[in-house]
């Protein structure tokens, strides 16, 4: 299986919930490695760039005021499949759909304030870890 690289982004509901070592214990369980981390607040800028894709959704402008409303914890994850692997650790966007023992199930309350982003797919992941971090930022721990 091929070692890949995801974006995670604990949100601000998770940040102010204090559970961000709870998260990444379950990555760490997974066997996902953190390869980078930045604590930051984002700007409307920011997350206006980051959510485009999302741009033409009616949910677009809660969404943006709802990622700029503390501070997030934005890491790169590498590990063996790690995009759908992670996504699987993240559960479904609607907390009510997500499987028990995923973070969503466990921690979101809501399908606008679900605690985590993960990349989607590879391609998306490459674009997504380049957004927040550049090359001599990433640490690679899988040898
Ligand atoms: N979202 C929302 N309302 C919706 C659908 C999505 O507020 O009806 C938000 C939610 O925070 C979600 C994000 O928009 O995580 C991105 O949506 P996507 O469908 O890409 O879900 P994800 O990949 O995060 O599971």
């Amino acid at each position: 299986m091929a070692v890949e690289r995801t974006l995670s982004i604990i949100k601000p509901d998770a940040v102010a919930k204090n559970i961000i070592g709870e998260i990444y214990s379950r990555f760490e369980r997974a066997g996902l490695k953190i390869v980078a981390a930045r604590m930051m607040h984002l700007s409307r800028e920011q997350a206006e760039a980051f959510y485009a894709v999302h741009k033409a959704r009616p949910f677009f402008k809660d969404l943006v005021d709802f990622m700029i409303s503390g501070p997030v914890m934005v890491q790169v994850l590498e590990g063996e499949n790690a995009v759908a692997k992670h996504r699987d650790i993240m559960g479904a966007t609607d907390p009510k759909q997500a499987e028990a023992g995923t973070i969503r199930a466990d921690f979101a309350d809501s399908i606008d304030e679900n605690a985590v982003h993960g990349s989607d797919a590879v391609e998306t992941a490459q674009q997504e870890v380049n957004f927040f971090f550049g090359p001599d930022e990433i640490c690679p721990r899988t040898r």
